[in-house]
């Protein structure tokens, strides 16, 4: 069997709540009304249909819930459903890791991976390091990142020091904080690519994967280059995405957000990343030292 050409996909569906009360987010401790986690479910199950009907291009997915995606069994089931399928070559998902991990025992590993991030002052790094601990067990891939907080550094240091070394610890720059040089010397050094994060990369006009290669799709269907522009390029269920691809220049002034200026070609990180693009693990990963 021969696939098309790759094709990223970004999902986000109306789910809104999450488990955790993270001071920093505006989705803490939110709870969403059945009605709309009906919704949400549905339309989940739809795109699954989606990805499952859509055999004439490699796919890579990345849930990118508001909320927590997989203390919710659809977004489970979905993953192992998606991660069998011959021409869907990653998928993976944006979690708090709060959930158990033993459903992902019947996922594919070589396909399913999770995109994972502490918090500090929700969870201990004991109880984090537990869950990443079944997750090396089940053989799944993984990232564990930390938002670069100065409250968040002494914990991100604990972290990094007993997450085995094959792990990549990631960090992002805090928004609206602006960091010193001796900053981010140090959060460089847990972080060999937290230059990529630390300041908001000007695209006005850059050329830009997203809305060719990388598509952002909501609960409805509605597509879009990326979660940041929001004019839609089509649609997913009537098959105008197809026609609404196309290389374009970015219309933002500024990219902030990794899974978007992952997409950005000049900064030619999906060299860096390859395979792991979608669960922010770079291709090369632990770096050689050289002595
Ligand atoms: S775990 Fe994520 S979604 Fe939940 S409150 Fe924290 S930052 Fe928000
Ligand atoms: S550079 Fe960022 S904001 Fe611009 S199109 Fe690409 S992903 Fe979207």
């Amino acid at each position: 069997m021969s696939f098309g050409d790759d094709l990223y996909v970004l999902y986000r569906g109306p789910l809104a709540s999450c488990n955790y009360n993270c001071p920093y987010c505006p989705f803490a401790k939110r709870v969403d009304p059945p009605e709309l986690l009906r919704g949400d479910k549905s339309d989940l199950e739809r795109f699954v249909g989606w990805v499952r009907e859509t055999t004439d291009r490699r796919l890579s997915v990345l849930f990118t819930p508001w909320g927590e995606g997989l203390t919710r069994s659809w977004y489970r089931d979905a993953i192992v459903e998606l991660s069998h399928l011959p021409h869907v070559a990653r998928v993976a998902i944006q979690t708090n890791l709060a959930a158990r991990t033993g459903w992902l025992s019947a996922a594919n590993p070589q396909v399913a991976a999770l995109w994972a991030t502490f918090h500090p002052g929700q969870v201990t790094i004991e109880r984090f390091l537990s869950r990443c601990r079944e997750l090396d067990a089940l053989g799944v891939r993984y990232s564990v990142g930390v938002v670069g907080l100065p409250a968040h550094f002494d914990d991100a240091v604990a972290l990094r020091a007993a997450l085995p070394p094959s792990v990549y610890l990631w960090i992002n720059a805090a928004d609206g904080h602006v960091y010193t040089a001796d900053e981010e010397r140090r959060w460089t050094a847990l972080d060999p690519r937290f230059g990529d994060s630390v300041r908001p990369h000007a695209s006005l006009g850059q050329p830009c994967h997203a809305g060719e290669t990388a598509i952002s799709v909501l609960g409805d269907g509605t597509v879009r280059r990326c979660h940041f522009i929001p004019a839609p390029i089509g649609n997913l269920y009537d098959g105008t995405w197809r026609a609404g691809l196309r290389p374009r220049a970015c219309g933002n002034s500024l990219c902030d957000c990794h899974i978007g200026y992952v997409h950005l070609k000049p900064l030619q990180l999906r060299d860096v990343y390859a395979d792991g693009l979608l669960e922010r693990i770079p291709a090369v990963w632990p770096l050689e030292v050289v002595s």
